[in-house]
């Protein structure tokens, strides 16, 4: 079998015409969304990142504000601008750019933004209410992953879901929405025993480690959709480098029913659904326009 390559780019583009068609009417009818996007130090790959961010948003019709901070910025220092911006108006959607320099608590940070303006998912209100299966404010990038899945299965119900990686950012909320859409899940990590023969019993593989093609083929049940979020640079021989998921591509789309790319899968994915949070924290925010909130996983719908 071949498996049928899930196409993360399309399904982004599908996903910020959505956004900025309803971004549109919420504008219309007097409401620009705001992003505000915190940097802190000169981390290059968090610069192509933000870059990238605050580019896609404006391509959408949300405006962002833009806060480059150096790296001496303490602890407090990112409170008190945390706090100012949960105060305006203009802005509904508060990213700090992760990772934080050692010195700050990055805990402490992400604990101060209004949970209604919490866009990345992370704060414990969000990530509580993810676990007790309320509505809330759901992690880019496990939210693009689900998206995914369902491009390649329309229902989950009863599948054996297989998430392999613990991270509060990925795995732990990736595991959670798997178990509301009714898969038995299992999730994985560094201490697991045995991770092939668990890798085999599934019907979804969602692999979240940050190791170069650790995830084998061979490992895999025939027929299995495999969502790699792995993003691990690798030399690439003469002097170059590429980019490489977690799953050793080549052996899985032998074996699996569909499978993301490194890199066009994932990727793209994540920050389309920030681009969704941010919309929404603005409907909300807004209050009775008329205008819904954009559900990722239907937007045809509202
Ligand atoms: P992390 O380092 O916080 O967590 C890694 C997890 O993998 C840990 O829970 C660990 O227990 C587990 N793990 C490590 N080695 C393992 C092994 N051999 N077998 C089983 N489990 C193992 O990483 P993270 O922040 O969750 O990110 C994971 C990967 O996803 C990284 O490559 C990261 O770059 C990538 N990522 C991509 C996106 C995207 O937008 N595509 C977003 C976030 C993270």
């Amino acid at each position: 079998m071949t498996a049928t390559i899930i196409d993360g780019r399309a399904v982004a583009e599908r996903l910020r015409k959505h956004v900025s068609e309803r971004t549109a009417e919420l504008a219309r009818r007097g409401t620009i969304p705001g992003l505000a996007v915190v940097l802190v130090g000169d981390d290059a790959a968090s610069q192509v990142y933000v870059a990238s961010k605050t580019k896609q948003a404006a391509a959408v019709g949300i405006q962002h504000f833009d806060f480059r901070l150096p790296t001496t910025t303490t602890t407090e220092a990112l409170i008190e601008l945390v706090r100012d911006l949960n105060a305006r108006r203009d802005v509904h959607g508060i990213l700090v750019q992760l990772p934080l320099p050692k010195h700050v608590d990055a805990d402490t940070v992400l604990a101060a933004i209004d949970p209604a303006k919490d866009v990345d998912g992370f704060h414990a209100v969000n990530a509580g209410k993810l676990v007790l299966g309320q509505e809330t404010t759901v992690p880019c990038t496990p939210l693009g992953c689900l998206i995914l899945i369902r491009e390649a299965r329309s229902n989950l119900a009863g599948l054996r879901a297989l998430v392999i990686g613990r991270s509060n950012i990925v795995g732990k909320p990736m595991a959670h929405l798997l178990l509301q859409h009714d898969c038995t899940v299992t999730i994985a990590h560094s201490r697991t025993r045995d991770l092939p023969a668990i890798c085999g019993e599934a019907d979804i593989v969602v692999a979240a480690i940050g190791r170069p093609r650790a995830i084998a083929g061979e490992w895999l049940k025939h027929g299995a959709t495999v969502i790699d979020v792995g993003i691990n640079r690798v030399d690439a021989g003469g002097g170059k480098t590429k980019l490489v998921g977690d799953v050793d591509f080549e052996t899985a789309a032998a074996r699996a029913g569909a499978i993301t790319p490194v890199p066009g899968g994932v990727g793209p994915m994540t920050i389309a659904c920030l681009l969704v949070n941010t919309l929404n924290a603005a409907v909300r925010a807004a209050g009775s326009t008329g205008v819904a909130t954009l559900n990722a996983l239907r937007p045809e719908e509202g």
